[in-house]
């Protein structure tokens, strides 16, 4: 197996609860070195993961190497997949990380099968390829590398700094692939940021990245969302926002205001509940019930004071979500690719 001879000081055989009988599942282990965290190795049956249609995506494909992400969001609308292991959205999201360790062997096999077509694949469409789990597994290096010699163009979105480690692997892909890159960079005041995206690398060491990326030729794409209603909405703070991901050398700008599925949203509202109660009518009030998305009106409020600032700042404005058709993520491959545009409305 990959993780064979890895040095591990404490190995916990339980099983993740939930996966006892169920077939792949290798061990359960922790480590100093990821203190507070719990790596649940399974052996994937399939890596590629074909997007149910009809779906808003500029893409038919995603890979996810990781279920749960230590970048602990309060606002991830991954969360809910968690349930699906007998395991909670809150803080086991966070900590207890399911690793597909056999992923790039089956990737490499179902690239090579004849009815492959060689459609872009999206890599940090539901967890993030560059958490902190990715430093001890190294999946992306070969996920990125089984792509690219297959001819397959990829997207990837992260907020992890620990794709700088795999800059050259990227260069050297989009040598003959469309290469697409989005740092997710939401939240500029640091001690709000520390507070809602508690195990993500902070808002410059993001924005460090940016610039690392289109250093080395990139055109870097920034999510800026979600944006937070009350919390990063003002004009002051979007500009300031802007300003800085330009000022990383950042090409283009997505964003889009905060979603709150069903699986989400008790969560986030904890969160708000300990750290901005005085906001809790307003939220309520703009996700009633079942509501995941903001009302219309919110949106389209702030797509008038958001699309004008990134004009402003010679940013290229890519889709919201709200008001912009998707287009695709097809385009010649060049080093400094950046196919892409529209995403889903992921972090
Ligand atoms: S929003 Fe993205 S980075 Fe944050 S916890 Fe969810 S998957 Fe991880």
């Amino acid at each position: 197996m990959r993780w064979q001879g890895q040095r591990i000081t404490d190995v916990d055989e339980s099983a993740l609860p939930g996966m006892e009988n169920r077939t792949g599942f290798l061990r359960t282990v922790t480590t100093p070195e990821f203190a507070g965290m719990t790596f649940h190795e399974v052996l994937a049956k399939s890596a590629l993961n074909h997007v149910p249609g009809p779906s808003r995506m500029p893409f038919q494909w995603t890979i996810n190497p990781y279920r749960g992400c230590s970048h602990a969001c309060s606002y991830c609308f991954a969360r809910g997949t968690h349930t699906y292991l007998d395991l909670d959205a809150g803080r086991d999201f966070d900590s207890q990380i399911v690793v597909k360790v056999n992923l790039v062997d089956v990737l490499r096999k179902e690239l090579r099968r004849g009815s492959w077509k060689h459609e872009t694949v999206a890599l940090g469409t539901n967890t993030d390829p560059y958490q902190r789990a990715e430093g001890r597994y190294r999946l992306m290096p070969g996920v990125i590398r089984a792509l690219a010699e297959s001819g397959t163009p990829l997207s990837v979105l992260t907020k992890g700094t620990l794709i700088r480690r795999d800059i050259p692997v990227l260069a050297e892909a989009a040598q003959t692939i469309p290469v697409d890159v989005q740092l997710s960079i939401a939240v500029f005041d640091e001690e709000l940021r520390a507070a809602i995206e508690p195990g993500a690398p902070t808002t410059q060491a993001r924005l460090d990245t940016v610039r690392a990326l289109s250093d080395a030729g990139f055109r870097v794409g920034v999510f800026l969302m979600p944006i937070l209603p009350h919390l990063t909405d003002s004009i002051p703070a979007i500009d300031e926002a802007l300003t800085r991901i330009r000022g990383a050398g950042a090409d283009h700008a997505i964003y889009g205001a905060l979603h709150l599925r069903a699986g989400v949203k008790p969560w986030f509202m904890q969160w708000l509940s300990q750290h901005r109660p005085d906001l809790l009518p307003s939220y309520r009030a703009l996700y009633p019930g079942a509501a995941a998305e903001a009302p219309k009106a919110y949106r389209q409020w702030l797509a008038k004071r958001v699309r004008p600032l990134i004009r402003a700042h010679r940013l290229e404005a890519r889709r919201s979500g709200d008001d912009t058709p998707a287009r695709t993520l097809t385009q010649p491959a060049v080093l400094t690719s950046s196919a892409p545009t529209a995403q889903p409305m992921l972090f």
